[in-house]
């Protein structure tokens, strides 16, 4: 790795570290209750072995392909992995056990092979719910109304435990617009909490990205998921 790119991945991770400072100052928040996902999809081995010793709490990859070949590199090092992006159900068991929080568990299909599988390999899988909470029909994530029948059906299976929900909202047209879409998370989060479910622990709100995660933690957003303000641009290799 050059130094170049050490020096970049560093200050960047310092960047973003005060702009979440920041956001917990201006919501009387404390800056340890919110935790930085580095989301390294893209990023080759050596890069995220370089993040993995920065001030990052953990990462978050998108693509199982991926997940694998950097996990059996060791590239992540101590920090805790994420699965971030959408699971194909034929897939599940490359990440069960893999990762310790799967974040986007978006329908009651996924939530049942991953309870399976887990119950195969006699592990308890940490979940997340995706919320779809913009109704878009691009993205994953089961409707806001169908959250509590998806964490009564979580809280029949042994095998898998649901930590929180995470979102990703419409794509922000102008800056604070997808504020509102995380107020509306904060409330579901809030009322699932107050339902006290087996297998079910809400502690963990994972939304705001590299360019809104100021808004998710003014909504109370405990996992901000931040990938180009640390790694810069993506470049998506031609296939
Ligand atoms: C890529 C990605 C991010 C990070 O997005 P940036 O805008 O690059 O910060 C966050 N969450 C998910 C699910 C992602 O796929």
């Amino acid at each position: 790795m050059n130094p170049e790119k050490t020096e970049f991945l560093k200050n960047n991770v310092a960047a973003v570290r005060a702009r979440m400072a920041n956001a917990c100052l201006a919501a009387g928040r404390d800056p340890k209750e919110v935790l930085l996902c580095a989301a390294s999809k893209t990023q080759d081995a050596d890069t995220v072995r370089e993040a993995a010793e920065l001030d990052i709490d953990l990462f978050g990859e998108n693509r199982v392909q991926e997940l694998c070949q950097k996990h059996e590199a060791c590239a992540y090092g101590a920090k805790p992995l994420h699965f971030i992006g959408h699971l194909q159900t034929n897939k599940v068991k490359q990440v069960v056990g893999r990762a310790v929080l799967i974040e986007s568990v978006g329908s009651e299909h996924l939530l049942d092979c991953i309870a399976a599988e887990a119950a195969k390999q006699g592990i308890c899988q940490d979940i997340l719910i995706e919320i779809n909470i913009g109704g878009e029909a691009s993205k994953s994530g089961i409707a806001p109304e169908a959250l509590n029948a998806m964490l009564e059906r979580a809280a029949a299976c042994g095998s898998v435990r649901v930590r929180g929900l995470m979102a990703i909202p419409p794509a922000a047209e102008a800056p604070g617009a997808a504020r509102p879409y995380f107020a509306r998370m904060r409330c579901l989060f809030d009322d699932a909490r107050c339902r006290s479910l087996p297998n079910v622990q809400m502690e963990y709100l994972s939304m705001g990205m590299s360019g809104d995660f100021e808004d998710a933690i003014a909504e109370g957003a405990n996992i901000v998921r931040v990938g180009t303000a640390i790694f810069g641009a993506r470049s998506y290799p031609v296939k």
